[in-house]
């Protein structure tokens, strides 16, 4: 949502409180000639503002999990780097999450905003055992 959007909302909204705050009838409900069209403003920026806080919680939200499964494709690229290439103890990769998190800065480093999270490696490392 732009700023200036939220600064139209609260001006409407300042001027329709102000103007509520010194007209009875206004404030029984029953709207006067000035204060109407005043709260009708309001509502409408209201309901622009909402509109856009909803878009824009939205697109957040799918840029979250957009982020999240391609984070978790490259540390499981890694991870079956690893198991595939790397040592075994027994019937289990010697690979930990370290592992995991440095493999995929190497495989990854420019396309990561931040390293691979310990959780996100040992994911990403059951994930490519199970599959
Ligand atoms: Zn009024």
């Amino acid at each position: 949502m732009s700023d200036q959007q939220f600064i139209t909302y609260m001006a409407a909204f300042q001027k329709a409180a102000e103007h509520t705050g010194a007209c009875a009838p206004c404030q029984d409900d029953r709207l006067c000639p000035t204060g109407d069209p005043l709260h009708a403003e309001f509502l409408t920026q209201q309901g622009r503002w909402e509109a856009n806080k909803r878009r824009t919680e939205r697109n957040a939200a799918r840029r979250a999990a957009w982020r999240a499964a391609s984070r978790h494709r490259m540390a499981r690229h890694a991870a079956s780097d690893l198991i595939t290439y790397g040592p075994w103890n027994g019937d289990r990769p010697a690979a930990t999450t370290a592992d995991v998190i440095r493999r995929t800065s190497a495989l990854y480093g420019g396309h990561l905003d931040a390293p691979i999270t310990p959780a996100e490696a040992a994911k990403a490392l059951e994930a490519a055992l199970t599959t």
